[in-house]
């Protein structure tokens, strides 16, 4: 069995490229799947990472990502911009296809696949990120001192991004589509008790305004139809994250709302051999050193079950 590898990888964001890294310089020679159209994962759709320990003045998400990705390439990461397009996960030799059909075996598996946060889906919203449009207010709230924020959402994830950025900003609108919060009752208190954060009801955005930066929205009321103008300058967008797990599903356990399962604190999954790292099991950090920190637990959880096995 020449031809089985001791690991394939799939994903290529920090959690992929980190335990591509690991097991790179083990020696174990992964394959990487690093998808496609986006190879290097969530960052590549930003600018400044300012919390990403160990660059002083900061670095762009890109240059952050062609980092890793050399630094797994230096020590002898094979990296194919393909993506899977399914997985036999249920043997002791895996089998991962690609999309030209060609099949790779290998004795594990890390699934890196990561979550893809919900978008609004209106124009100029992928222009602006980085430019005022964010997904993640413990990432770039920093960057919105004094200034008119928008958060669209009712859940707790947006109740939770309004009173985190109420630290930092002058105003903060809440703009749902409902009359009534999804948010517990908790966390609804406390949003609702905080000076700073106003709500617009039955509303959604309609359209999102600025050139090079986010100048502000038009929100149309869902009941009658009418528009307002909305001058902001930062735009959170918390309507929710779908975890890449289609590829798992029926081989690997999930949750209610499809991430992997993982057999915490390790990166074990429920099928023997394969491990899952990064923001494709994690509902609650989403940090890029979070999920560089799962991929280094799963390239060394796959390193010990390789050993083992010899
Ligand atoms: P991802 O980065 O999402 O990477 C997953 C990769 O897997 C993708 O490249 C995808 O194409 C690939 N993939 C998926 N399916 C397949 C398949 N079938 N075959 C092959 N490849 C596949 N975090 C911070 O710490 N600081 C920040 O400043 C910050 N800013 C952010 C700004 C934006 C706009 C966004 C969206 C996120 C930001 N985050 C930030 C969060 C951070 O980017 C994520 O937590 C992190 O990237 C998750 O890493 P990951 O490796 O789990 O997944």
């Amino acid at each position: 069995m020449s031809d089985v590898r001791n690991v394939i990888i799939v994903g290529s964001g920090p959690a992929g490229y980190t335990a591509a890294l690991y097991t790179a310089r083990a020696s174990l020679k992964p394959l990487v799947f690093e998808g496609a159209v986006t190879a290097g994962g969530a960052l590549m759709n930003t600018t400044d990472v300012e919390n990403y320990p160990g660059f002083r003045d900061g670095i762009m998400g890109p240059d952050l990502m062609e980092n890793m990705r050399a630094q797994a390439e230096r020590f002898g990461a094979e990296l194919v911009p393909d993506d899977v397009e399914s997985v036999d996960l249920s043997g002791d030799i895996k089998t991962v296809t690609d999309s030209t059909g060609a099949v790779h075996r290998a004795k594990t598996v890390i699934v890196a696949t990561g979550s893809q946060h919900r978008k609004l889906g209106l124009p100029r919203e992928d222009e602006l990120s980085g430019r005022g449009v964010s997904w993640c207010a413990t990432c770039d709230g920093f960057f919105f001192r004094d200034q008119d924020i928008a958060v669209i959402g009712g859940g707790d994830t947006a109740m939770e991004e309004a009173t985190f950025l109420s630290r930092f900003a002058k105003t903060v609108t809440v703009v749902h589509r409902r009359d009534a919060l999804r948010a517990s009752k908790a966390m609804q208190d406390r949003a609702f008790a905080d000076e700073k954060i106003r709500f617009i009801w039955d509303s959604e955005v309609a359209e999102i305004h600025g050139e090079t930066k986010l100048t502000g929205l038009t929100l149309r009321n869902v009941k009658t139809g009418e528009t307002a103008e909305l001058p902001v300058t930062g735009l959170f967008i918390a309507i929710g994250h779908d975890p890449r797990t289609e590829l798992l599903k029926g081989q690997l356990d999930l949750d209610d709302e499809g991430y992997l399962k993982v057999h915490a604190p390790s990166t074990r999954t429920s099928v023997q051999g394969v491990f899952g790292a990064g923001d494709v099991v994690d509902h609650t950090y989403r940090q890029a050193i979070t999920a560089a920190g799962t991929g280094c637990s799963a390239a060394l959880d796959a390193e010990r079950y390789l050993s083992a096995l010899a």
